[in-house]
């Protein structure tokens, strides 16, 4: 939390001045108050005609001051909360790709959105109040000290004492808030899923099943707020009634003192009132620092997710001007259960190569160890001869494009969803729409390139997004395009002409993985992959 506070040091300095002259503005309205009591118990009219205007004009400029100062902690507070948010969610989408896919979605969404609230709220928020309620205790504390010593000493031992129970419920509370926090993400991660797969929910008619679940869900998230929320209240309960107990004793004694005339009247009454003040100053700082040690496993959640990649400098970049070599290959995702098993295999650059084999048979597998997102692999996989764990994994994608058979579209434009809000030239984008056939159904939309393809491109057909997603890959020109599936949603004449218009790129390096080979013939290569 220290680095946001110090990018905005200024505002933040000016939001503490703020509240602490706020804090000096209210403790010092008390010892007008206790002036003008004084002065009329003693029928002292004079002083009472100047300190009445005075009473009235310091509350408004108290007022003002209290105001300005509230106004500096909301914007404080906002932007701090946007800092994070967008720090966040940066580090988030910086994560190299086996990190990123190492947690839940709805895990990161859960992030942004509940922890950052619970911080903004139980941190922010309660972090202004300590300091509010901080400077209050000890102005009130330093003036019942300056009215009576020995009234004063009670008070600080009657507070000490109603401090006990609050702080042991407080420690609780830590574990609580840690519990609500992982609930809120498990209520995401349910809508999530339910909401994603809910054209199964439907088609199957299971959306009792679909509303049992949320419920469960639903109804953990409120255990955890029942008991986050109940030991917050004991805490306070206790907290007000031992003030309230320790503010009837300290009466009882100011009275004494003005029976046995050590106390005037105005003296007693802002003692009371300096009293109050410290009781539930101390009542909010005893409620607010177990508050903020309760955040502290979320914001460590947080910063966890915020943390950047570590840039691999010292990593090679990856080029392929001659080949990819596979040697001695062999992978396996749990110990003992082999996915591939001693693969050898060379794809020369520009070679057109098919890799075929039943489902099960590791094809995926081989891809993602490919495109390096998945390490743990024996044997060798090398990039013009340099083995992958040398070369930038982040730059893989540089030259390696996969076309898998679920495509993901962003609810924008056929041209925003094929150049990625790169910059292309018109040559370059036509090429790219014509050899994927985007362009012999985008010609025949009246908005043609500029056509809305909905949220996941939902107005479009799976043979439509898949030649746009065929045409982002061309657009870029990458060296080394993999068709995981990628024209399975093309009907037979489309897929054998964008097979054919793929296969006559020169310099292209070529793996299409396929159950279903329409032209053995015009591949260089055809790489059967055994299930092991
Ligand atoms: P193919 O693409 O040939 O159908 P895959 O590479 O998807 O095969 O899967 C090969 C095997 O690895 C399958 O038995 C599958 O269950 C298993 N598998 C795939 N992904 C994972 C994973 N993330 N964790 C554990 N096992 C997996």
């Amino acid at each position: 939390m220290i680095r946001y506070f110090k990018k905005r040091k200024g505002q933040f300095l000016l939001t503490l001045i703020l509240i602490i002259v706020s804090d000096i503005i209210i403790a010092g309205g008390t010892v007008l108050k206790q002036k003008l009591i004084d002065a009329v118990t003693i029928l002292d009219l004079q002083a009472a005609k100047v300190l009445i205007p005075l009473t009235v004009g310091y509350a408004v400029f108290s007022g003002g001051v209290y105001v300005l100062s509230n106004i500096c902690q909301s914007c404080f507070s906002a932007k701090i909360m946007d800092d994070m948010r967008c720090f966040v969610f940066s580090g988030i989408i910086s994560r190299k790709r086996k990190d990123f896919l190492s947690v839940n979605d709805s895990d990161y969404i859960s992030a942004v959105t509940n922890d950052l609230r619970i911080i903004q709220q139980q941190y922010l928020g309660m972090f202004f109040l300590l300091v509010i309620f901080g400077g209050g205790l000890l102005f009130s504390a330093g003036l019942m000290f300056y009215y009576q010593i020995i009234v004063a000493v009670a008070a600080i031992v009657c507070a000490a004492l109603m401090t006990v129970i609050p702080m042991a419920l407080g420690k609780c509370l830590a574990r609580y808030e840690k519990a609500y926090s992982e609930k809120a993400a498990n209520l995401t991660t349910c809508l999530t899923e339910l909401f994603s797969g809910f054209h199964v929910i439907s088609s199957f008619g299971i959306r009792k099943h679909a509303k049992e679940r949320f419920q469960k869900c639903s109804s953990e998230l409120k255990t955890a707020e029942y008991q986050s929320e109940g030991i917050s209240a004991a805490a306070d309960g206790f907290a007000q009634l031992l003030s309230g107990v320790a503010q009837a004793t300290i009466l009882t004694l100011a009275c004494y003192m003005v029976f046995i005339g050590k106390m005037t009247l105005g003296s007693m009454v802002a003692f009371i009132t300096l009293n109050q003040t410290f009781c539930s100053a101390l009542t909010m700082v005893l409620r607010g620092i177990p508050m903020i040690q309760g955040v502290a496993p979320i914001i460590n959640r947080v910063n966890t997710f915020s943390l950047q990649s570590r840039e691999e400098n010292e990593k090679r970049q990856p080029t392929l001007q001659r080949d990819i070599s596979i040697k001695n290959l062999s992978f396996e995702y749990r110990d003992g259960e082999p996915v591939l098993g001693n693969l050898s295999l060379t794809i020369r650059h520009g070679e057109k190569c098919a890799l075929t084999g039943e489902s099960g048979s590791g094809k995926t597998t081989l891809i993602r160890l490919l495109t390096a997102e998945l390490e743990g692999y024996e044997g060798e996989i090398c990039y013009d001869g340099i083995e992958l764990p040398k070369i930038d994994a982040e730059a893989v994608c540089k030259i390696v494009t996969v076309i898998h058979q679920d495509v993901f579209l962003f609810d924008d434009s056929i041209r925003n969803n094929i150049c990625l809000y790169e910059e292309f030239s018109e040559e370059e984008f036509e090429r790219a729409i014509r050899l994927s056939g985007v362009k012999k159904f985008m010609d025949q939309i009246p908005e043609g390139d500029s056509y809305q393809v909905g949220q996941r491109g939902k107005y479009l057909s799976g043979g439509q997004r898949q030649r746009i997603a065929i045409a982002r890959a061309l657009i870029r020109q990458t060296p080394f395009l993999i068709l995981d599936e990628g024209t399975s949603s093309l009907d037979e004449q489309t897929a054998v002409e964008i097979e054919t218009e793929l296969l006559a790129i020169p310099n292209l390096t070529l793996l299409t993985i396929t159950h279903h080979l329409r032209n053995p013939q015009a591949y260089d290569q055809i790489i059967n992959l055994p299930k092991v």
